[in-house]
């Protein structure tokens, strides 16, 4: 292992590769700052999906011809990709819409079939709606264990909502709202101490820090490519292989199965059996290209980056008269929200895209956290591998335009 400090991304090469950031928005230079909604893809992702449809496609798995084959080792092939950025056997990948399907999945098919009712799922204050209803739905209680005014998780607080009837544990790697990164490996080991399984939603982490799912020794990890420079609507799920093999189907249908009767059915091995119908090939393929893309440039290498630019941001953002930061943990990734004095962050988003700075303004799915923070909304900037410091500046000059307009 090289243990000296990360190389410097060369910004420009990286942004040549981004066909979609060349644009003007509204006339202006394009500042790309809403990459916790999604990000923008490289040629080499957009060229693998449409080498794929151009060269490969077909049906996976179900034929014996010379294109099926190709489609069905592209796809199998991306599973090996995937599973080896997280450090997972391959079996323990299924493939899904995303990390909204992956949570829900776990929810229906470990949780709902365990729960009682009066149990409990354990999550911090700062998830997503996406790790907070599907547990609802399931028929468990959630628990929400209390940020501090930083954003970041009171350990001892979490650690005191621990109950007999905590069945499993919650927690994003990364909050889309704050950008807080939580403590994952002290979260695994407490939860485990007391027996109680841990899910992580890495769909804000995955493309920012490296990430080992065995080394974390996580029981379930969700993510979405398309957060990830990947395509939308593709995913995946890592599982413990004990929970998947214990885990019965959510949805029924074709590949899943191993027989069918009408007098009953069986079912395929781990993870076929959680992949019913046709899945998207086309997605896998993009996500592995994604993975591939990315692990070339260095996960680590890129959160340095973005850490550098956090920094940046976070100064310059601290000069704009009026503005609050909603979320100043001690250990965050590259996200920036905030509040103005006298503006809605409606306005705030109007305004700055009429200066080519696009941002998201909302609650960001994440309800209960603008209510502990007393707040309907926030403006948010988010920051990915192609941001540099002209970005911020250009965030920074709209702003005082609000800041003018408002005051
Ligand atoms: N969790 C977090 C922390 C997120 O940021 C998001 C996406 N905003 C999700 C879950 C849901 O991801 P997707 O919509 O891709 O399923």
């Amino acid at each position: 292992m090289n243990a000296a400090a990360p190389q410097p991304l060369d910004l420009d090469a990286i942004r040549a590769q981004f066909p979609i950031l060349t644009q003007k928005a509204r006339g202006k230079r394009l500042a790309y700052l809403d990459n916790a909604a999604t990000t923008q893809k490289p040629e080499a992702m957009l060229q693998a999906i449409d080498h794929y449809y151009r060269t490969s496609n077909a049906n996976v798995h179900r034929a014996v011809h010379e294109l099926a084959e190709r489609a069905t080792l592209a796809y199998e092939g991306a599973r090996d990709r995937i599973a080896a950025f997280l450090n997972a056997p391959r079996e323990q990948i299924v493939f899904t819409r995303g990390t909204t399907e992956s949570i829900n999945l776990v929810a229906r098919s470990y949780l709902q079939p365990r729960v009682q009712p009066g149990d409990e799922v354990l999550l911090t204050g700062m998830e997503h709606h996406s790790d907070i209803v599907p547990w609802q739905l399931a028929g468990a209680k959630t628990v929400a264990a209390p940020v501090d005014d930083r954003g970041a998780l009171i350990f001892e607080e979490w650690l005191r909502l621990f109950s007999p009837r905590t069945r499993l544990v919650a927690v994003a790697q990364i909050s889309n709202t704050l950008g807080t990164i939580n403590p994952i490996a002290d979260i695994v080991r407490e939860a485990h101490a007391r027996g109680v399984p841990v899910l992580v939603d890495g769909a804000q982490g995955i493309a920012h820090l490296p990430t080992d799912v065995r080394a974390l020794d996580v029981d379930f990890y969700a993510f979405s490519a398309h957060k990830l420079y990947g395509p939308t609507g593709f995913g995946a799920l890592y599982a413990k292989r004990e929970h998947l093999e214990a885990m019965d189907p959510w949805q029924g249908g074709g590949d899943m199965i191993r027989t069918v009767a009408f007098s009953g059915s069986t079912w395929n091995e781990v993870p076929y059996k959680f992949e019913a119908g046709t899945p998207d090939m086309a997605g896998a393929v993009g996500c592995a290209a994604a993975i591939e893309w990315l692990d070339a440039l260095g996960v680590e290498r890129v959160a340095a980056h973005e850490h550098a630019l956090l920094e940046y941001g976070t100064q310059r953002l601290q000069e704009v008269p009026g503005l609050r930061l909603i979320g100043t943990a001690p250990h965050k990734a590259g996200i920036l929200s905030f509040v103005m004095d006298g503006a809605h962050p409606q306005d705030i988003g109007t305004i700055l895209d009429l200066e080519g700075v696009a941002i998201r303004t909302g609650h960001h799915c994440t309800m209960p956290l603008m209510e502990r923070f007393g707040v309907p909304a926030t403006a948010r900037a988010s920051l990915a591998v192609y941001n540099g410091a002209d970005d911020i500046d250009q965030l920074y000059a709209a702003l005082m335009k609000v800041h003018k307009l408002f005051s």
